[in-house]
């Protein structure tokens, strides 16, 4: 066994079908009697129910919660839950509407119950990424981790099927990473094996039929399990690129993880052979690499960056920024070959495994 040390995250998990009816004693298992109820402005209708549910525990909705977690944003929502005298906030929706109530909690000390309808798994980790003109920066404290997550497997059954497809990838992702991280542990990479296993399974049954609460289910917990790997080790090559490459050609979030995944364990699987073996293993393939890239057409993710919007001149910009700012990665970083990856996943050609 490797030496490993881990640092386990506080939070409390509810998790079935239907559990967004006990929204309310969470409040009040907490001690709180104001929540303030938060989602995006399209799910503004779910956010209503959700207030509704909580009764007189509810004492307003805000319903402006954007991807990145604008600051201006975060900041009008910290006045209104000020206004209101709330004592906690109840966030339901994606990374979009967790990251508001991370913001909000990051400024107010508020406690945090969320109710997540992605597979982002933003819940489970103690990190905000915020932007301000377009830069986005990262903070990490324990003061972000949500108090309570509820998993109502009944609120994805909405998540469109292409939606679905990429978030799952996305929470793949950190799975992968998990399993080659610096700070690798062995309960995660348990954690992460079954993730990559489970959604592997599910997320093809949801394209097949977006209703099944079985496969709902299954890939719900499959993203609680990401989300508890990317909480718990850092990320590595393929967070970092997604995050330089959403960040400057302005890409969106899980379409970019979904694209950048096979090309990235394709650089790190000879360095990392170990964490290859355990994604061949859980997908039931030879080649983790080809079992990723595969799994990706067969949910009809986008294939490419330049399907995303990203300008071929970029290639040379991002292999520049990929370079400038050095990180641990099980293979050194290094722009030649970090070039070919992104012309690579940049024109959608299968990924080649370096050794
Ligand atoms: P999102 O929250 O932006 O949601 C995308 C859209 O889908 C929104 O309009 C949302 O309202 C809608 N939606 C969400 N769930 C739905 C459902 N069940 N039915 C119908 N519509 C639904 O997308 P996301 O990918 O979950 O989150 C992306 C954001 O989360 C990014 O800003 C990313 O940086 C952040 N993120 C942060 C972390 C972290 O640990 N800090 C982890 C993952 C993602």
């Amino acid at each position: 066994m490797q030496d490993f040390a881990l640092d386990l995250l506080p939070s409390r998990v509810v998790f079935g079908v239907g559990t967004r009816a006990k929204a309310l004693a969470e409040v009040d298992r907490l001690g709180h009697r104001s929540a303030l109820v938060l989602s995006t402005p399209e799910q503004a209708g779910l956010a209503e129910e959700i207030s509704r549910n909580l009764g007189a525990a509810s004492v307003g909705i805000f319903s402006n919660a954007t991807m990145h977690t604008p600051v201006a944003i975060s900041e009008a929502a910290v006045a209104r839950a000020r206004a209101l005298n709330a004592d906690v906030v109840v966030g339901v929706g994606g990374g979009s509407t967790v990251g508001l109530a991370k913001a909000i909690a990051l400024r107010t000390g508020l406690d945090q119950i969320v109710l997540p309808t992605t597979y982002a798994g933003s819940e489970m980790t103690p990190i905000v990424g915020e932007t301000v003109d377009n830069l986005k920066t990262t903070r990490r404290s324990p003061d972000i981790l949500p108090e309570v997550v509820i998993y109502d497997v009944e609120l994805t059954l909405s998540l469109p099927p292409r939606l679905s497809a990429t978030s799952g990838l996305n929470a793949i992702a950190h799975a992968v990473e998990a399993l080659y991280a610096q700070d690798w542990n062995p309960i995660h990479a348990l954690m992460a094996e079954e993730a990559v296993g489970v959604l592997g399974r599910a997320l093809p049954q949801i394209l097949r039929d977006p209703t099944d609460i079985a496969a709902r289910s299954d890939a719900l917990y499959g993203a609680w399990l990401c989300g508890s790997c990317l909480g718990a080790v850092g990320m590595a090559l393929h967070h970092k690129l997604c995050h330089t490459l959403g960040g400057t050609f302005n890409l969106p979030h899980s379409e970019t993880h979904s694209v950048v995944l096979p090309y990235a364990l394709a650089y790190n699987a000879a360095a990392a052979p170990r964490a290859a073996a355990a994604v061949a293993r859980a997908l039931g393939t030879q080649d983790a690499i080809v079992g990723l890239y595969d799994l990706g057409r067969r949910l009809g993710a986008p294939a490419s960056l330049r399907e995303l919007g990203m300008p071929e001149s970029g290639i040379e910009r991002a292999a520049d920024l990929a370079v400038s700012n050095p990180y641990w990665n099980p293979r050194p970083i290094e722009r030649g070959a970090i070039r070919q990856l992104l012309a690579r996943a940049w024109a959608g050609d299968p990924p080649e495994r370096e050794n």
